[in-house]
């Protein structure tokens, strides 16, 4: 398998920086966004013969990303691989969570991976190659109380990802959104927006929550390391999948999800076909 280069957002820690050493140690170049010099050291410190190359970069910066791309590859050579994986969570109730954090959520999850894509896009259609993987989450089909915006945001993402992917596979350009389920990685911890409480007539509701996620971060299920070298793999496919679930509570939460909408859909079919004609 000839070396690729891969485009890595959010390197510092978890799944991004998990994929970055999977495609070092797979035989890949890797540049990857930071977004302070000490992450850019630390990164550039995986591999000695430059294959790890960093670019300071936050994907909120839409008008930078051009710029970068084009740098990227006028210096190294064109890019094969574009992982959108910078994002985060917030966590709050959508009654207590100002607006403003909503924007911020879509500016980061979505605005950000739109943006990157728009630069690729065009270099990946012109040279008819390229692999575009959207890093969503089990969030962007199953949703849970105090995580509407979270869910929002990657709702939206598989949506447009199943888009793209049908705008550019004639021209050889693969498309595969990622929904991981629950990962060891800093995302219910140092990475997470909490609004603040504020009507206590919700305690019930998101205290639980709330309490279960901080308990269980960094004892998820699942393995970024795994994950990462299921990615990498994908990515030397010759036919990868549009969408694909990681992690046994991701595939049974999801399962459970489309049953229920199945369910709900048949109930409902007679309704459903009154109106037409
Ligand atoms: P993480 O360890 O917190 O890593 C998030 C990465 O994104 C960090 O490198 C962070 O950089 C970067 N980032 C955040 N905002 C950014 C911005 N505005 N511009 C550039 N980089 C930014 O968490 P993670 O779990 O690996 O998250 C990666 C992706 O996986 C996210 O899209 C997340 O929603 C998704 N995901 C995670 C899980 C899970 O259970 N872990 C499950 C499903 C989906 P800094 O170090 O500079 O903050």
């Amino acid at each position: 398998m000839p070396s690729k280069r891969f485009f890595i957002t959010g390197v510092s820690s978890g799944f991004g920086h998990a994929i970055a050493i999977a495609a070092i140690a797979a035989g890949h170049r890797v540049v990857g966004t930071v977004r302070d010099a000490a992450a850019r050291a630390a990164f550039e410190s995986l591999a000695a013969d430059g294959r790890a190359a960093a670019v300071l970069l936050d994907v909120t910066d839409f008008d930078a990303i051009e710029a970068v791309v084009a740098s990227v590859e006028a210096d190294g050579g064109p890019v094969d691989v574009l992982v959108n994986n910078a994002g985060y969570g917030h966590e709050g109730i959508l009654e207590e969570s100002p607006l403003d954090e909503m924007r911020r959520q879509f500016d980061v999850n979505v605005f950000g991976v739109v943006a990157m894509m728009k630069a690729f896009v065009p270099r990946f259609r012109e040279r008819r190659r390229g692999h575009i993987v959207n890093i969503t989450s089990m969030g962007g089909f199953v949703t849970m109380p105090g995580i509407a915006y979270y869910c929002g945001s990657k709702f939206a993402v598989e949506g447009m990802t199943d888009v793209v992917r049908q705008e550019l596979s004639a021209f050889g350009v693969a498309v595969t959104a990622i929904a991981p389920g629950s990962f060891r990685t800093d995302w219910a911890g140092r990475s997470m927006v909490r609004s603040p409480r504020s009507i206590a007539a919700y305690d019930d509701i998101i205290d639980p929550v709330r309490a279960a996620r901080l308990a269980k971060s960094g004892h998820q299920l699942g393995d970024p390391a795994k994950a990462a070298r299921v990615i990498v793999a994908l990515a030397e496919h010759p036919s990868p999948p549009a969408h694909l679930l990681l992690g046994s509570d991701a595939l049974s939460l999801v399962r459970a999800k489309l049953d229920a909408l199945r369910t709900g859909i048949d109930a409902w079919e007679e309704v459903t076909r009154s109106t037409d004609g």
